[in-house]
């Protein structure tokens, strides 16, 4: 009898593990699909726009821009399942390149509307950001623009960093000559060798949002010790994923200058995203 359970378990396994492959090859179709799609001037993805707030002034400093997939079937597909299969894929190189169009012309239209110097962040993966041309993308893309270097703010991750070193470090001094800032997403979740952290031109370092959550159930030290880390190096600190005003203003008792998270707004559409921005606009009156 304990054999049968045993089979009949094995089966059940096999079955849900041949669903998972199933859908990973569904929608790695779908997502190529969906690529190739854009060149054609249809497009089943959007960006959306989560403010970034100074935690001391509760003052709006910028965005991060983050990308959602309407497929026409499926409906809303979340980037934490298609990031993934487009970075094995490859199609991540051509998505990563629409995101990058796509937040500069925003940032664009904001900036010329508001001239808030309000900063756009952009999430990029290590294949988009090993690509040669990678660089030369964004000076075109700020030529185009005319856009300031110093509000385009890039995100990477700790897997970008453990790349062949010299060809990553060459890559972000020449991203840091054009004005560009450098963030380190989703601290502390990689593999990462505080090696390198002090010899490479990055900005500011992103609290994961489990050590936000972390706050006052056992964590604070990590929250502490990441901060006092980025501090001595002279990098500032953007916390993700605040969702309690008691989480705010303890990162903000603790000297993190730079906070994101629902408590303060949702990823927003462009629309309500601008609402912010004339926020900023009667700061300003107000202060004039
Ligand atoms: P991330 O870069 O760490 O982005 C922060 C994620 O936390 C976003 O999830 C955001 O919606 C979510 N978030 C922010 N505040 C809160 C909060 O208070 N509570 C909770 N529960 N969540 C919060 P999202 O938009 O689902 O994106 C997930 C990940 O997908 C991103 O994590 C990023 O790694 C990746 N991603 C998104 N857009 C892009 C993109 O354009 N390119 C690349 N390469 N990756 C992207
Ligand atoms: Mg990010
Ligand atoms: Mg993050
Ligand atoms: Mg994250």
């Amino acid at each position: 009898q304990a054999k049968d359970q045993g089979q009949g378990g094995y089966v059940v396994f096999d079955e849900v593990m041949h669903k998972q492959v199933r859908s990973r090859l569904w929608l790695g179709n779908s997502l190529r699909y969906a690529v190739k799609a854009l060149e054609k001037g249809q497009c089943q993805f959007q960006l959306q726009y989560q403010p970034i707030f100074c935690l001391q002034q509760r003052k709006l400093i910028g965005f991060e821009a983050l990308l959602r997939w309407h497929h026409p079937q499926q409906g809303l597909i979340s980037p934490e399942q298609f990031i993934p299969i487009a970075e094995e894929t490859g199609l991540i190189v051509p998505l990563g390149q629409w995101v990058l169009e796509r937040a500069c012309q925003q940032l664009a239209i904001w900036f010329e509307e508001f001239w808030a110097p309000v900063s756009m962040s952009i999430n990029v993966s290590s294949q988009q950001f090993l690509q040669p041309d990678f660089v030369s993308s964004i000076q075109s893309l700020l030529n185009g623009h005319q856009l300031p270097g110093e509000l385009l703010k890039l995100e990477i991750t700790e897997s970008v960093l453990m790349e062949t070193t010299h060809h990553v470090t060459d890559r972000l001094e020449q991203l840091q000559k054009l004005g560009l800032l450098l963030s380190l997403d989703d601290f502390g979740t990689g593999y990462s060798s505080l090696n390198y952290l002090h010899n490479l031109p990055i900005n500011t370092l992103k609290i994961d949002r489990s050590f936000v959550w972390g706050i006052g159930q056992g964590q604070d030290q990590i929250v502490k010790t990441i901060i006092a880390l980025a501090h001595g190096l002279e990098m500032n600190v953007v916390a993700e994923g605040i969702e309690t005003v008691e989480q705010a203003q303890y990162l903000n008792l603790l000297g993190c200058e730079l906070g994101q998270g629902f408590w303060f707004a949702r990823p927003l559409e462009p629309d309500d995203a601008k609402k912010w921005l004339l926020t900023l606009k009667n700061h300003r009156k107000l202060l004039t």
